[in-house]
């Protein structure tokens, strides 16, 4: 299957209803009344694009000038995103640099880190990089077997401490490693759940300074992993983090069998982070790179 199909299957749930809804309000050359709008902005708010977003689109269509009506929409949600989303840097494409980049992933427990490093591990080793993983969860029983087992998976070295340990003086250990032994991409990942949100916080601006301080300019990159599931509470979760530490681009996960897809809207607006990539299933090759007029068009059911 190719990477359209496989990000339409995975929109599917959220494109049904909005698709279905926009399919049968407007036909093809009809103008939105009042009646068809009001149908349309349910539909929308249903995708948990938001009040904002909705009217937006909903504006936008206005001037639709009688296109097929999944692609009018998705022609709208494109020029939304354009107008709010930052270019994404290429997550696949390494930085030109000397030495080891590295990359750490933060975000709730749950959100789909370990999975995320395990498959972008492999993508990285499948371009022929030396990949390590760092288990730097280190609260949570099974974390480490979890990316063991990713790591097995993308054929890459993991880098593990005893349950317990201090993440920050494990991501300092891992930094050092991967420079000795000449890793060119060390992807470090987080703890999620700490007993205080402040404790949480405090701890990855913690881990953040060390990796600093192992390697003048590291992490190099900050890679906030957020459930899609979630829809529009990604919002506020990504502030949280986003005052502990500068992100750099989102990642969000469980798309599939979402039904509030459309959130990425919204959050585009509210955050001006970049998203880099989308994960649509469990498997090594569900992640693939954020291209905004591929996801409009998934997120309508546009051919
Ligand atoms: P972490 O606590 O942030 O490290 O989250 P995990 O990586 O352990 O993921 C939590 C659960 O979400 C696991 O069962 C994963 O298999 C699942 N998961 C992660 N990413 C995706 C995704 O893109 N789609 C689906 N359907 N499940 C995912």
């Amino acid at each position: 299957m190719g990477i359209f199909d496989r990000l339409k299957q995975g929109l599917a749930r959220t494109a049904g209803a909005l698709g279905d809804a926009v399919a049968r309000v407007l036909a093809p050359g009809r103008s939105l009344d009042a009646s068809t709008r009001e149908q349309l902005e349910a539909a929308l708010l249903e995708a948990d694009l938001g009040a904002e977003a909705a009217e937006a689109l909903l504006d936008d269509l206005k001037r639709s000038d009688g296109a097929d009506p999944r692609e009018a929409l998705a022609q709208a949600a494109l020029r939304y995103l354009s107008a709010h989303l930052p270019a994404a840097p290429d997550l696949l494409s390494p930085l030109p640099l000397a030495e080891t980049e590295v990359t750490l992933f933060i975000g709730v427990n749950g959100a789909g880190k370990t999975t995320t490093c395990g498959k972008l591990a492999a993508r990285w080793a499948a371009q022929g990089s030396r990949v390590l993983l760092a288990a730097g969860d280190t609260f949570r029983a099974g974390a480490r077997a979890q990316l063991e087992a990713w790591a097995g998976r993308a054929g890459v070295e993991v880098f593990t401490a005893a349950e317990g340990m201090d993440p920050a003086a494990l991501a300092y250990d891992a930094v050092q490693r991967a420079r000795a032994a000449g890793h060119q991409r060390l992807l470090i990942d987080t703890a999620g759940r700490l007993q205080t949100r402040t404790g949480l916080m405090e701890e990855l601006k913690k881990v953040h300074r060390v990796c600093g301080k192992a390697m003048a300019g590291a992490p190099h990159r900050v890679v906030l992993v957020l459930d899609g599931s979630n829809g529009q509470n990604m919002i506020s979760q990504a502030r949280l983090f986003s005052e502990a530490v500068k992100v750099d681009g989102i990642i969000i996960t469980k798309l599939d069998g979402s039904a509030r897809a459309g959130a990425l809207l919204p959050l585009s607006r509210e955050l001006k982070l970049p998203v880099l990539m989308l994960g649509v299933g469990e498997g090594l090759d569900d992640l693939q790179p954020f291209v905004a007029a591929d996801y409009c068009r998934a997120l309508v059911g546009a051919a």
